[in-house]
């Protein structure tokens, strides 16, 4: 079995929010035109409690972009977003939800950040994502969804470090460097993930 794993498709990655992914409302069509290709479609939400370390203001005297030290590992700074409860943290209304069977939500913890929709940084807490996957059976993933070098990258090493067949639709993803959306992709590739684009995913709903 297959599924797609949408990752992040919330307001503050879009134009409008807070920590806008560059060209992220461009791929909400495409992420809804493949969602009839797909038996099982899940998705992420960042979900920060205001006090959350990733935010810059949390803080004194640093900004969006620095780079800190947490417990021994790196963190970089952003600006507010995806605030528990707000409209920022919400799914893009244009994203069809109808056919989203669950959401797991990431970053939930104040000191920790979480880039990879399995387990935050330091591989401590769980989504729960995978036991959901295992229970149904799915072998591989497609990923799509924002941020590129962020998110999507840390989820396809999760999954590819749990067993799963996992593939990036490249075309369904956008990231906030070029040079390092580009140092990502190949990373995922060497690791073992599959790249491809959505065009290329011409089967329907159940497989075989
Ligand atoms: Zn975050």
């Amino acid at each position: 079995m297959r599924c797609l794993l949408i990752v992040d498709m919330q307001n503050d990655f879009m134009s409008s929010g807070t920590l806008p992914v560059p060209e992220g409302d461009q791929i909400i069509s495409l992420i809804n035109q493949l969602m009839p290709k797909f038996s099982l479609i899940v998705a992420t939400q960042d979900w920060h409690p205001l006090n959350h370390v990733s935010f810059a203001k949390n803080h004194p005297k640093k900004k969006a972009g620095d780079i800190i030290q947490i417990k021994g590992k790196k963190q970089t700074l952003w600006p507010v977003h995806c605030v528990q409860g707000t409209k920022g943290a919400e799914l893009v209304l244009e994203l069809n939800k109808q056919p989203i069977a669950a959401l797991f939500k990431k970053g939930v913890d104040t000191d920790v950040d979480s880039y990879s929709a399995f387990f935050d940084n330091a591989k401590v807490r769980s989504t729960g994502l995978h036991q959901y996957l295992m229970s149904r059976k799915i072998k591989e993933i497609y990923v799509a969804g924002v941020a590129t070098e962020y998110c999507v990258f840390f989820s396809i090493l999760d999954g590819l470090d749990l067993g799963y067949k996992v593939h990036l639709i490249i075309d369904g993803c956008r990231g906030i460097y070029p040079k390092d959306v580009k140092q990502a992709v190949e990373t995922m590739n060497k690791k073992g993930a599959k790249i491809l684009f959505s065009q290329a995913i011409n089967f329907n709903g159940d497989l075989f």
